[in-house]
């Protein structure tokens, strides 16, 4: 990881799972200026189609669609063996989450259908706490606890806290889910996949949409965020008053 500090640090079990499930708000904070570091478990080698050459490229690609500029680390643990007891990998996130010292982190949401993505979302939030603990690792790495642990959904329905509003950016997701044609596209020697169906994709956008409705805007994603989310007062108003203005201008 580069040793500059990061604002939001996203970890990923594959490289995809923080572009396909929260891409938007990931464009949507570095074009608001924020440093986005991305953070892939293992470099997907058990995939059913593409090489790890493949989808290595099709992650920068993807990063960079989203306007990510800094570097995306693969940390090279085992797809298929992503494990959140194994001692080892908790310390490699544990030193990866010291150095890069976000003050947000950002995994997927601990009830999935893989479970690799199961696995990365126990091994993040076990990491996310040692990281602060002083003597955890002393002899390496300096202690240094996150502010907050954010979780997105991945393929399963997750219980959802906050939307985002990502009107501004959801061009900028649909170029990145481009960017993985391995993953999410079938032709030629590919072979059928969960992901690379048409319904997979009309599945990602349809449920921005949902989600845009439950929260009054046209296109949101959803996190969620365990022990509730202080606002400042000011920003609380300011996000009811942009949402509702359209809708004062319409009595029925
Ligand atoms: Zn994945």
């Amino acid at each position: 990881m580069d040793q500059s500090r990061c604002d939001v640090l996203a970890f990923s079990a594959h490289p995809d799972d923080a572009d396909l499930f929260c891409g938007a708000t990931l464009a949507a904070w570095a074009r608001g200026g924020l440093r986005v570091c991305l953070v892939d478990l293992s470099a997907g080698e058990l995939a059913t189609n593409g090489s790890v050459e493949e989808r290595r490229s099709e992650s920068l690609a993807a990063a960079a669609a989203l306007g990510v500029d800094s570097p995306r680390e693969v940390l090279g643990l085992p797809d298929g063996g992503i494990d959140h007891r194994d001692a080892a990998q908790l310390q490699r996130v544990v030193r990866t989450l010291r150095t890069a010292a976000p003050t947000v982190v950002v995994a997927p949401w601990r009830e999935d259908r893989h479970p690799d993505h199961r696995e990365c979302s126990e091994l993040v939030r076990a990491a996310f706490f040692w990281s602060g603990v002083s003597r955890y690792d002393q002899d390496a790495s300096v202690a240094r606890r996150p502010r907050n642990l954010i979780y997105y959904p991945c393929h399963s329905e997750a219980p959802v806290t906050h939307h985002v509003d990502v009107e501004g950016t959801i061009d900028r997701w649909e170029a990145a889910v481009d960017c993985y044609a391995t993953q999410v596209e079938r032709g030629g020697a590919r072979r059928p996949t969960h992901l690379n169906r048409t319904e997979f994709r009309e599945g990602l956008r349809a449920r921005r949409r949902r989600w845009g409705e439950t929260a009054g805007v046209k296109w949101a994603e959803a996190f969620v965020i365990e022990g509730g989310l202080a606002l400042d007062p000011r920003s609380l108003v300011s996000a009811v008053d942009r949402i509702g203005s359209e809708e004062r201008g319409d009595s029925r």
